[in-house]
């Protein structure tokens, strides 16, 4: 049967401007890190992007490695792209990155411009795209001249192959010197990507007052701490869950080490009447640097359960207050 999208998804989600640049990017975007690989279900893959765009989520982030195995979210991403969105693509702003490793040798990793070039091509190939709306740097790389990386990312969007450079990780000095050499080249960087939740503050001091005075977009990954800040884990670790599974980046030794806090502020988001994952999701949003948060869902539920996020995101200064001593605790 033919996907007929939602009509009203533009009238539900609300979009910001991505730093100085003519894109809107959606309040909330998603990632494909996890749930779209080849071992994962297919259908459940396809009917979170569903739901996605049918939320207003325009925007989604992908990499050269997502899956497993690596490759294998592009890849099926592709298969879905073909089969569902054939005629919106040009409502979706797709993003892919380069910068860990991704084939054997020394050309499949880091920040070469070999690397680079090459593993855009093999992405545009898995996605069946002619071009990416942003690709980024996955991480910075010190051994490689920033020059050359930027001049990689700058060839591709005079290519046509990317339409706009994103870096992500990159410290604020490293992305001040990255975008003078990147505004040289007339290309500057569109974005930059980090990771920032309730659990993971470091961005605050420095990193997001250099993108609001450099005037780049901020999106920023594991905003529920990968599933950290929900009521999932309140009772224990569900069957399922990321923190349940081998070779994942959340182990089940976090879970004792933050449950009172989750505890605590699992209770301030009841009395907002929301969910957790909800208030973390809003929180996020009360920083003026910050463009789109990137959630990752296992399933179409979870992903419109935090969407919801949007309809409460005024916090009183006595609840940020109480949020802070908490985490400060
Ligand atoms: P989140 O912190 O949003 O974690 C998502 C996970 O939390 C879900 O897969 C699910 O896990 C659980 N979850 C989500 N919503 C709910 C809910 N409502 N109730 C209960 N559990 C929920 O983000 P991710 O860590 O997945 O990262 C998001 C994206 O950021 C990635 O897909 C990727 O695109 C990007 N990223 C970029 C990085 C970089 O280096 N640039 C690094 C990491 C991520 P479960 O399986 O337990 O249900």
């Amino acid at each position: 049967t033919t996907y007929i999208p939602n009509p009203e998804r533009y009238n539900t989600m609300a979009y910001n401007r991505c730093g100085n640049s003519g894109v809107l990017l959606p309040k909330i975007s998603l990632g494909l890190w996890h749930n779209f690989g080849f071992y994962d279900s297919f259908e459940n893959a396809r009917n979170i992007l569903k739901k996605a765009f049918d939320l207003g989520i325009t925007h989604l982030d992908l990499a050269n490695n997502y899956g497993p195995p690596y490759g294998s979210a592009e890849e099926n991403f592709g298969r879905i792209l073909k089969k569902d969105f054939a005629n919106h693509r040009d409502e979706l702003f797709i993003a892919s990155k380069a910068g860990y490793d991704m084939w054997p040798g020394p050309y499949g990793n880091n920040g070469s411009k070999k690397y680079l070039v090459a593993s855009l091509d093999q992405s545009l190939q898995r996605m069946g795209l002619d071009y990416v709306d942003v690709f980024y740097h996955h991480r910075p790389d010190a051994e490689t001249p920033l020059e050359e990386t930027m001049h990689a990312l700058s060839l591709m969007v005079k290519q046509g192959k990317a339409l706009y450079i994103g870096l992500s990780r990159y410290s604020p000095e490293e992305t001040i010197k990255a975008q003078k050499i990147l505004k040289d080249l007339g290309t500057p960087v569109l974005i930059h990507q980090s990771k920032y939740s309730m659990l993971e503050r470091s961005v605050e001091t420095e990193l997001l007052p250099t993108l609001l005075d450099e005037k780049i977009g901020s999106i920023v990954f594991s905003p529920l701490a990968q599933g950290l800040l929900t009521d999932k884990y309140l009772k224990g670790i569900p069957e399922n869950s990321r923190a349940s599974k081998n070779n994942t980046y959340l182990t089940a030794d976090e879970i004792p080490k933050t449950i009172d806090k989750i505890q605590q502020l699992n209770e301030i988001a009841l009395q907002r009447g929301q969910k957790l994952s909800q208030m973390a999701v809003a929180w996020i949003l009360t920083q003026p640097a910050i463009t789109t948060v990137l959630v990752g869902a296992s399933s179409p539920n979870q992903l419109a359960e935090n969407v919801l996020a949007l309809n409460n995101t005024d916090f009183s200064q006595e609840e940020l207050q109480s949020i802070n001593r908490i985490l400060n605790s």
